[in-house]
């Protein structure tokens, strides 16, 4: 071991290799702070006499299969121009931490493999340390969210925890990632963000969102001269909902051996049809053969799919009028409910067609979120959640954790 060794292995610049010493599964590098880089932080000279010392110890990264740590002698320092006193800043270290930088990024450079607890576990140091270095580099990486080029922008909400807290995300839908995050989805809560995009946002021309008031109302008073595009995979969700609520309705009504065919059901009905397998698809025929509203319901919600395969905004509009008019003369309750929801949101829906946005294509990040709420540390610290969900457009389906 020398100083060139420790210098070019653990970056320990200005420090001075003095021994080793092994000591159970740890090997202890002893060293002392050279004059090399003292320099008055006062009036900048560069002579100092020492003024007392002190021995601290610092992780670094492994050396073979041993955890190596150092144990440095630093010295106070008083300048010789200007008699103030200083401890010096020492150049392998960020803040006030026990490891050093190389510590830092040999565990970062691990996480890309493994869990934060597989990276605890071989490094020997708690999981909370692991997850702090990993929470620092995301908040350097993602201290400013550039949103200059910002030109579609998709809102959407997800919960945190099953049914109860809700968490709004703001993604950029060109890009697919999420620009920012925020618990709650009420008015006020997104309001504070929008004033970013009104400000710096010029390229801004719409927002896909759902058809929820409290987005919209939001969005028209911060950001007027923007597009709202209701969009298409919420209004489908909608329709979905209509489905279900009908099928609940025909089970509490149905006959026993018809409740039978109608069992197990949920999927076929909601699934778009020609992703059915044969099989499926058969079961399905039967079963829509036997119950009129379901077989209503759901010719009318493969319609409904196609309004966004219109092509232009005047087709689509007689079309969606169409649509509407059927559905309310079907005497569908459920499905009439969905025409009156689409004709008040009618403007907002046929946005798309100049647009042609739609958040659908973030559904590869929500099917990540999920995998991402599963481990238990999202909860625990709120901001290294948002992070990580600031992250996952980088990142592919399997987290660390
Ligand atoms: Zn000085």
């Amino acid at each position: 071991m020398s100083t060139s060794l420790i210098y070019h292995a653990f970056g320990l610049k200005g420090v001075e290799y003095q021994s080793t010493q092994p000591l159970g599964n740890a090997i202890i590098i002893s060293a002392k702070m050279t004059e090399k880089f003292i320099k008055c932080p006062h009036c900048c000279c560069r002579y100092a006499s020492f003024k007392g010392q002190k021995t601290r110890w610092f992780r670094m990264g492994p050396l073979g299969r041993k955890q190596s740590l150092l144990k440095l002698h630093i010295h106070r320092l008083k300048c010789i121009a200007c008699d103030k006193i200083w401890w010096p800043q020492l150049p392998f270290m960020d803040g006030k931490h026990r490891y050093t930088r190389s510590f830092a990024s040999t565990a970062l450079d691990l996480l890309r493999f493994g869990t934060i607890k597989d990276v605890s576990n071989y490094l020997h140091v708690g999981w909370d340390l692991i997850k702090d270095i990993h929470k620092s580099m995301f908040q350097r990486l993602y201290r400013k969210m550039p949103i200059n080029e910002l030109k579609y922008l998709g809102i959407d909400e997800f919960s945190i925890r099953k049914g109860h807290k809700y968490m709004t995300i703001f993604i950029d839908l060109q890009k697919g990632r999420i620009i920012h995050a925020v618990e709650g989805t009420s008015e006020n809560v997104i309001q504070p963000f929008l004033k970013f995009p009104a400000r710096k946002a010029k390229k801004l021309k719409a927002v896909a969102m759902d058809m929820s008031r409290s987005y919209s109302s939001a969005v028209t008073e911060y950001l007027p001269s923007t597009d709202i595009v209701f969009d298409r995979y919420h209004i489908m969700a909608h329709m979905n909902l209509a489905i279900d609520t009908l099928r609940r309705q025909q089970q509490a009504i149905l006959t026993d051996n018809d409740q039978k065919a109608l069992k197990g059901c949920r999927f076929l009905l909601l699934r778009n049809y020609e992703s059915l397998g044969q099989d499926f698809k058969v079961k399905l025929n039967t079963l829509l053969d036997i119950n009129e509203p379901l077989f209503v319901m759901h010719s009318m919600k493969e319609q409904l799919r196609l309004l966004w395969s219109q092509g232009k905004h005047q087709r689509a509009l007689a079309f969606l009028n169409q649509w509407c008019f059927d559905a309310m003369m079907s005497g569908i309750k459920p499905l009439g409910k969905v025409a009156l929801t689409l004709l008040k949101h009618k403007k907002g829906i046929l946005n798309y067609f100049p647009h042609r946005i739609t958040s659908g294509s973030v559904e590869g990040t929500i099917n990540k979120i999920k995998t991402l709420k599963r481990q238990a540390y999202g909860f625990r610290d709120m901001e290294y959640f948002k992070l990580r969900l600031y992250h996952l457009h980088c990142q592919g389906y399997s987290l660390t954790g």
